[in-house]
């Protein structure tokens, strides 16, 4: 139990995590959304407390940075004065316009209430790894699809009614299918797939678990694949029918789930650590305006998920003066408007304060941390950086190409590969192609020179591009060694 378990009624701000700029507080609204109030509220407290930045993730949490460990206590203190509650315990996520968009396929709350409950009943918080995670998607105009999680249960129609999807370890493209049932089975293959990395140890992943207990948990009362169900009332007892495209299929299905309970841990998980974010280019982006029937709701992005607090104080201001009733987080770094009198006005205070406002802006594109002077940590100016790419480069950021701009190797901001990776270290900023930014940089320029040395990159795209041809694979044509000169040689 750290310093901070026995403070705050609010556990998500009780365990900040160390970063290079200090501690870093992660939130997430129990109800999905917060009031512009209290979002002005939480920006103030940003700025008396923090470094005056504020962030939205790729997977939709707000972040307060530049803590110490005593102005986390204030922090704490403060958010409980405003009376946001605040997620905590195992994430189990749905879209933001979870329970308001016309067009879900079903209202994943119920589900995802009950799966966290049984969570809390099956004792498993404290015996999983921070980032261990579950989607449940009840699809619609914004999806989850390309949020990575443990477990995700996808809504599906079938005949008059509806099937749960159930796939582990991934986004919506990557992960493994198990099964397709009725809402209680899903929520029942969900625990026992978390019980089951539970017992593996708190650094296990779905991924880790065998293809015995993958089998076991596709056969948990499966019914048969959508394709051959003209219209369909499954019900339960159905045992071993494995969903035929399961890899699992061929497999004998004997292996129980444990049932023995599992003793909680000593200590909190508050202030997990979020899941790697694999982070894909969204379904649909959050960015622009979506019809909810009688009201619309309008999504504004953070530029490389950042902004200082108060941009977004005065943003929330705006927005409240248009009648906005409730402000929801989302995944790709965005904050989803709801009950606004103008949307038009908004999108244009947005702009002016440097929001990204249309989905195809190309920051969208660019993953950049903090970096320098925001993070002690970073070796280059990253935001910086990354503007000036955006400026030069708005042509050729196409959805094939990766860009991670990072201020050191600990690539806060992508932990995955990306094509290119711009990082900072001792020797200014380095070019990985096809890597993290732990991997050992192809080439060099000075930081302030980085952008000059993309810009070179990207020209030889532009000159030598055939006609079709993505900028990815245009890069992949010219090689590593051949990037790497050309990053080097535009002085
Ligand atoms: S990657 Fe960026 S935000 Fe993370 S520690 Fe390094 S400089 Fe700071």
């Amino acid at each position: 139990m750290n310093a901070f378990s026995r403070r705050g009624a609010c556990p998500a701000l009780s365990a900040p995590m160390q970063t290079g700029d200090g501690l870093l507080v992660r939130l997430n609204p129990v109800a999905g959304g917060l009031s512009p109030k209290s979002l002005i509220g939480l920006g103030e407290s940003a700025l008396r407390h923090g470094n005056g930045i504020m962030e939205v993730t790729a997977r939709g949490s707000l972040q307060i940075r530049g803590l110490t460990a005593e102005s986390a206590r204030l922090l704490a203190a403060e958010v409980d004065a405003l009376g946001i509650a605040v997620r905590t315990g195992v994430p189990v996520e749905t879209g933001p316009l979870a329970g308001i968009d016309p067009r879900e396929i079903a209202d994943p709350r119920p589900l995802a209430d009950r799966i966290r409950a049984a969570i809390e009943e099956a004792g498993l918080t404290a015996r999983l790894g921070p980032k261990v995670s579950v989607i449940v998607d009840g699809g619609g105009q914004l999806t989850m699809d390309a949020v990575t999680a443990d477990v995700r249960l996808k809504a599906a129609r079938a005949g008059a009614g509806v099937l749960w999807a159930v796939s582990v370890a991934g986004d919506d493209h990557s992960a493994k299918p198990l099964a397709m049932v009725e809402e209680d089975v899903s929520r029942d293959v969900a625990v026992a797939a978390l019980r089951m990395v539970a017992e593996k140890g708190r650094q296990a992943h779905t991924r880790d678990l065998s293809a015995r207990q993958l089998a076991s948990l596709a056969g948990w009362h499966s019914v048969a694949p959508l394709s051959v169900l003209p219209d369909i009332s499954p019900s339960r007892g159905e045992i071993g029918s494995v969903d035929a495209g399961s890899p699992f299929s061929t497999l004998q299905i004997s292996e129980t789930i444990g049932e023995s309970v599992i003793s909680p841990l000593e200590g909190e998980m508050s202030g997990r650590t979020e899941g790697g974010v694999q982070e894909r280019q969204p379904t649909t982006s959050p960015i622009g305006l979506f019809d909810l029937s009688k009201h619309s709701a309008l999504g504004i992005a953070l530029p490389f998920g950042s902004m200082p607090a108060q941009n977004l104080i005065e943003l929330a201001q705006k927005a409240s003066n248009l009648g906005a009733t409730e402000i929801r987080l989302a995944p790709s770094r965005a904050l989803l408007f709801l009950g606004l009198s103008a949307t038009t006005s908004l999108q244009a205070t947005a702009a002016t304060l440097g929001f990204v406002t249309d989905p195809t802006d190309p920051r969208t594109r660019i993953a950049a941390c903090p970096g320098t002077p925001a993070c002690a940590s970073g070796r280059i100016a990253t935001r910086a950086v990354a503007e000036t790419i955006a400026k030069e480069g708005a042509d050729l950021l196409d959805t094939s190409l990766t860009l991670h701009i990072s201020g050191c190797a600990k690539g806060c901001a992508h932990p995955g590969v990306a094509t290119l990776t711009l990082v900072g270290d001792e020797n200014g900023a380095g070019l990985v192609v096809d890597g993290t930014a732990k991997a050992l940089p192809a080439g060099y320029r000075p930081g302030y020179d980085a952008a000059r040395g993309i810009a070179g990159i990207l020209a030889a795209v532009r000159a030598q591009r055939h006609q079709g041809e993505t900028a990815a694979a245009c890069l992949a044509r010219l090689g590593a060694a051949g990037i790497a000169e050309l990053y080097r040689r535009n002085q």
